[in-house]
């Protein structure tokens, strides 16, 4: 049944039936939480559950024609706004007008759902407040954002908060065995490196990347021997090898990260359990040779990269600089 098909998020879905069967919906919702955990399944499920003409106890009933359609995202009454080249601008909010006006088509309610509302563009923020603040009839209004804080302070008080947290591992590596026919062993490491994201670990193994991790490891490890001339040259080598464009550039820095944080951990704990448990070995040699300091200093230069590519700086500098701030950070220069 309906709430079923969302992996996880137990807590979730039970407080949304209650308050279905309670009759307690409120205007609008904010969904928070990870890139990738459920939030648009849910809402879906969700918009199911109260449009579907013969609910159960889990929800909509997930074969009526109603349902279908809803999973599909073709049902008239549910409308689904996602940004347009990474912003959503006030030509999409004034679909949700238009949506709201006409009323309901066939349910007995509308289902607007805004998908990274923290990417609405100041005007349209502005204008959708002015929406939510009238309140209208028969409409409820289902946001999603990572964090609070990237959302119009006004706007996020109108709602009320639900909190998603990635999707516990064995969940995760249940669902990868199942939709990618991954074997254990495969499903639990990328289970771990997409730290409890389905579409991240999803995006991973489709890209091909995935198998890509030994040589993504010997490399990050033979760039730190270089000397600083050949660093850079490799740097970026490595930039246009894996260009920014989709997820190969910051898979890269993923991987380092999981990399240093298992060094990290395999310096601190008697009994750590690694993100690249099939690296062990050579994890423990790589902690070995450096100090706890390094191993944070790393770590957080890596980050900062991250941060920066996400920012679109020219991805040739970011690889340079991360590369010249790993070897500061192990005292080589
Ligand atoms: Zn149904």
């Amino acid at each position: 049944m309906s709430f079923d098909l969302l992996a996880g998020h137990g807590q979730v879905k039970s407080f949304l039936l209650r308050m279905i069967k309670k009759g307690l919906l409120p205007n609008a919702y904010l969904f928070l939480g990870p890139y990738g955990v459920g939030k648009t399944l849910c809402a879906k499920l969700l918009a199911m559950a109260l449009l579907c003409q013969e609910p159960g106890p889990t929800g909509g009933c997930t074969l009526c024609k109603v349902c279908k359609r809803s999973l599909e995202e073709k049902h008239p009454d549910l409308l689904i706004l996602r940004p347009e080249a990474k912003v959503i601008s006030i030509a999409q909010i004034k679909e949700i007008f238009h949506q709201i006006s006409s009323g309901p088509y066939q349910g007995r309610m509308s289902i607007i759902i805004l998908d990274h509302a923290e990417l609405m563009s100041r005007e349209a923020a502005n204008s959708f407040l002015k929406t939510l603040e009238e309140g209208p009839k028969d409409t409820l209004f289902i946001l999603e954002a990572p964090d609070e804080n990237m959302v119009l302070p006004t706007i996020a008080s109108r709602c009320q908060r639900l909190r998603f947290l990635p999707i516990d591992h064995p969940s995760l590596s249940s669902l990868l065995k199942r939709d990618l026919g991954l074997v254990d062993e495969e499903a639990q490491i990328l289970a771990h490196i997409a730290k409890g994201s389905y579409k991240w670990a999803r995006e991973l193994w489709e890209s091909g990347l995935f198998p890509l991790r030994t040589k993504f490891f010997a490399e990050l490890i033979e760039l730190l021997s270089l000397e600083i001339s050949d660093l850079v040259m490799r740097a970026h080598g490595i930039t246009e090898q894996y260009p920014n464009q989709g997820i190969g550039l910051m898979y890269l820095l993923d991987q380092m990260e999981t990399w240093y944080r298992d060094a990290l951990l395999g310096k601190l704990v008697d009994k750590p359990t690694f993100y690249n448990r099939d690296f062990s070995f050579q994890i423990y040699k790589f902690a070995e040779a450096r100090s706890l300091e390094a191993l944070v200093r790393s770590i957080f230069s890596i980050l900062c990269a991250k941060k920066d590519l996400k920012n679109d700086i020219n991805p040739s500098l970011v690889m340079e600089n991360l590369m010249l701030e790993l070897k500061r950070a192990e005292g080589d220069l």
